[in-house]
């Protein structure tokens, strides 16, 4: 099956007629499609056709809008079993994982559609005769860039609340997951989207995400990705472009002295087994009270060895693959690490050849103990079901190695010791804290962002605080005089 770009409200080829394949980790031989391989003159067909159509769209109003991001959120939730599937052949997450991931979009429409009609300027008290106001309008142009890890998720947090606010959308999946990109924008259209609003340009991150980070006319762009590319990004970017970058993550478990060490191993189990270990808030790392570090290696290792790894589309399967190549040959090194540091690898690694995996991209959830204190184990992304165990002296030393790291994304804690729980939630680095629940998981409706090298912090993604701010303008508006 070949798929072609959407520019201008037509679906064409990349101009340089190029194209890329994609395959489905789980099985290499199943190959999912061919995709343009856009490049920069994709990109400037683009940035034209919808700089002339956001216009009309911000002037439409916010019913209009709602209305449409509405019924964008009703036909996601009528497609669920067919793109959920679709979901697991490109990304590899288990179809339970894709189920929530299509229906969480759903709910994100739902939001934003509330959001567009939420919008609002305020009064300023003037003397009599005059007011000042603020006016609120779209920013114009805007680039979304997203990860394959939630090729769904990551997209419609950022493309739902730029259409909500009045703007059109310049919108470039991973290369990892452009089938997901494909079904986003058809449903879409099928919504009523204005046809020359919302431009999808395939390719890869070093040409089409290049190229947008260079050409003129792109008012704000919005980024989820490694820190690498991130820096990359904000390096390449002219000043007058508005800029999000959320990014990388280490983020960790703190399990202290009072918990029950079940619920602590089940926590974990879920933070950093689920979605193969591939999200960006998984857990790497698990900083547990000495007293209970032996006993908890043991759980966690039990835990680990009763995930079943396979195709996500198998019932059964609890883990699905890696979802690309990078990935498995980052697992394989950061293994190597390991062994040379001394860590002690309780289970995991790459499966048995008598396992009948060899088609696809998996790795075993793995638990690495005995880690020493200066370990890369302890501060690099891996973005695996790679998790390397400490132990930790008291509270003091677990909020230390906890922000021992250049990222600052989620960190979570397991105990019911609220002045410890609480010494944590106030001190540490990272942009999210989870009590008695994995580092993953986020509502839709609160903050989402992380510190230091995970966010470049100019405006959080998700519910509240100041999301559709990034989205529009305010201009100061004085009446009278
Ligand atoms: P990546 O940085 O390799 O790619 C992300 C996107 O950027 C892709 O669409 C890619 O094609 C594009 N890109 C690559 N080079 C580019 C360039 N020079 N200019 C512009 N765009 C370019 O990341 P990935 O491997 O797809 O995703 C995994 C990373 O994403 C992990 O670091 C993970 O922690 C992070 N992530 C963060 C969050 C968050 O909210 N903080 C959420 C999900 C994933």
């Amino acid at each position: 099956m070949s798929y072609l770009n959407f520019i201008g409200g037509e679906w064409v080829p990349a101009l340089s007629g190029a194209t890329f394949e994609n395959r489905n980790p789980a099985d290499l031989t199943d190959l999912i499609g061919l995709f343009p391989d856009g490049g920069e003159a994709d990109v400037a067909a683009a940035v034209e056709t919808v700089s002339n159509a956001w216009p009309d769209w911000a002037a439409k109003g916010p019913e209009a809008r709602a209305d449409v991001l509405y019924k964008a959120a009703d036909i996601i939730s009528s497609r669920i079993d067919a793109i959920a599937a679709e979901l697991t052949r490109e990304e590899g997450k288990t179809l339970t994982e894709a189920r929530n991931e299509t229906s969480r979009i759903a709910a994100n429409f739902r939001f934003y559609a509330g959001e567009a009609l939420r919008l609002k300027g305020e009064s300023f008290p003037m003397p009599e005769g005059q007011i000042a106001l603020t006016l609120r309008s779209p920013v114009g142009v805007v680039a979304v860039i997203t990860p394959w890890n939630f090729p769904l998720s990551m997209a419609a947090r950022k493309i739902a609340p730029a259409l909500a606010a009045g703007n059109g959308v310049i919108f470039k999946p991973s290369e990892m997951t452009p089938l997901m990109g494909q079904r986003l924008v058809e449903v879409l259209l099928d919504a009523g989207l204005p046809k020359g609003l919302l431009a999808l340009i395939h390719g890869r991150g070093p040409t089409v995400g290049k190229a947008i980070t260079s050409t003129p006319g792109i008012d704000a762009l919005t980024f989820t990705g490694s820190y690498a590319v991130g820096m990359q990004i904000a390096r390449a970017l002219t000043t007058d472009t508005r800029c999000q970058l959320e990014m990388g993550g280490k983020n960790a478990t703190i399990v202290l002295g009072d918990a029950d060490l079940d619920r602590a191993a089940d926590i974990i189990r879920r933070g950093a087994f689920g979605l193969t270990g591939q999200a960006c808030t998984g857990t790497s790392r698990v900083l547990v009270a000495r007293s209970h570090y032996d006993a908890l290696v043991e759980k966690l290792t039990g835990a680990a060895e009763g995930i079943t790894i396979g195709a996500g589309t198998r019932a059964g399967v609890t883990m699905g693959p890696l979802a690309t190549e990078a990935q498995l040959d980052k697992v394989n090194a950061y293994l190597g690490i390991a062994k040379q540091e001394g860590g002690r690898i309780t289970t995991g690694g790459l499966p048995e050849a008598s396992a009948g995996l060899s088609n696809g991209f998996f790795v075993r959830p793995t638990v690495i103990a005995d880690v020493p204190t200066d370990s890369r184990l302890l501060r690099d992304e891996i973005f695996a079901p790679v998790v390397a165990v400490r132990a930790i002296e008291d509270v003091d030393e677990a909020i230390e190695i906890a922000d021992d790291t250049e990222y600052g994304l989620a960190v979570s804690v397991v105990s019911n010791d609220m002045a410890s729980v609480l010494k944590i939630a106030q001190k540490t680095q990272h942009g999210v804290v989870k009590v008695n629940s994995p580092t993953t998981g986020v509502a839709l409706n609160a903050p989402f962002g992380g510190f230091k090298h995970s966010s470049n912090q100019s405006a959080k993604e998700q519910g509240g605080a100041n999301v559709m701010d990034f989205y529009s303008r305010i201009k100061s508006v004085y009446l009278g005089g």
